[in-house]
């Protein structure tokens, strides 16, 4: 999705803001970010919260680098949906020959990038992509659940801050049948709320509209909406403006197909997740009240710094 333009100086006032305020440490390319202390303190309140909330949930801990096989990203339809979002992993494969080309071409200020060669790796865009593989085979009876956290990249240089190209999303997922994949995302989308009320802020839960690319996409778009497959919890964070902080996603058997995962009964797999947009949460909560976190409401302190 596009930034507004009518929006174009709220953003870049929120992000000098938060540069000159300490939360976050520019780069010279627009969503790429450093985090100071004092935004992590945020991000550990809200996980904290997360954490507290998927307690009951018996959920198998897996945390993965940022990174994951190109093979595990061609089975799902990532390619298809989002194309122009992707991150391709290259690295230098030749000789000492064509190391001295690499070397010239750079040194004449030529695109030095073309003489790269694809990893075999992704940049993971979903944190709940990696798990599905580990998954092949008949789950247990009552599916699997599991609880992920970690870095995403979606390639999407934007101005506002709340569209960052490198972000955390904790998930809970569940994978098993499709009343029970239905199930987890009507127990999570009401959490979802409560954690954002708790926080002092006013969500609304809406049915996505996903920026899937081109001409085929726009069917995606349709099927997405018409099959209500994911939910928003959205708040306000510049006049106007609604933003997603938290996804909740019914993905039908999109991983349990390709996946081969079937569940007790020897049904192919169904799936669904929740995802906590952690950088979007603490931006969402510094728009609500400020970049003195020393004057948030006392209810909203008590719970980000016990
Ligand atoms: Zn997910």
């Amino acid at each position: 999705m596009p930034d507004n333009p009518e929006l174009a100086s709220e953003y870049s006032a929120f992000r000098d803001g938060l540069v000159d305020a300490d939360f976050l440490v520019r780069s010279d390319i627009d969503g790429l970010y450093g985090r100071t202390d004092k935004f992590e303190d945020i991000i550990e309140g809200i996980d904290r919260l997360v954490v507290e909330l998927g307690s009951d949930q018996n959920a198998k801990v897996l945390r993965f680098p940022p990174v994951m096989p190109t093979t595990v990203f061609e089975k799902t339809d990532y390619l298809a949906s989002f194309p122009d979002l992707t991150g391709s992993i290259h690295t230098f494969t030749g000789n000492d020959k064509a190391h001295a080309q690499l070397l010239q071409v750079h040194s004449d200020g030529g695109d030095w990038t073309d003489l790269l060669d694809p990893s075999g790796e992704m940049l993971i865009p979903a944190a709940c992509h990696p798990t599905y593989p580990l998954l092949t085979g008949t789950l247990p009876e009552g599916g699997r659940k599991l609880d992920v956290y970690g870095y995403c990249f979606r390639h999407e240089p934007s101005i506002d801050p709340t569209r960052m190209q490198a972000f955390r999303m904790h998930e809970y997922v569940y994978v098993g049948t499709p009343e029970g994949a239905l199930a987890h995302r009507e127990q999570w989308a009401p959490r979802g709320l409560k954690l954002l009320t708790d926080l002092g802020m006013t969500p609304e839960k809406v049915v996505a509209n996903d920026p899937f690319f081109g001409r085929a996409g726009r069917m995606l778009a349709v099927n997405q909406r018409d099959g209500e497959l994911k939910y928003e919890l959205v708040v306000q964070t510049y006049p106007g403006q609604m933003t997603a902080v938290v996804s909740v996603n019914y993905h039908e058997d999109h991983f349990g197909k390709p996946f081969n995962i079937k569940s007790a009964d020897g049904a192919v797999a169904h799936s669904s997740c929740v995802g906590f947009g952690m950088e979007r949460i603490a931006l969402a909560l510094l728009a609500t009240h400020g970049l003195d976190t020393a004057i948030w409401p006392e209810s909203v302190r008590e719970l980000i710094y016990p």
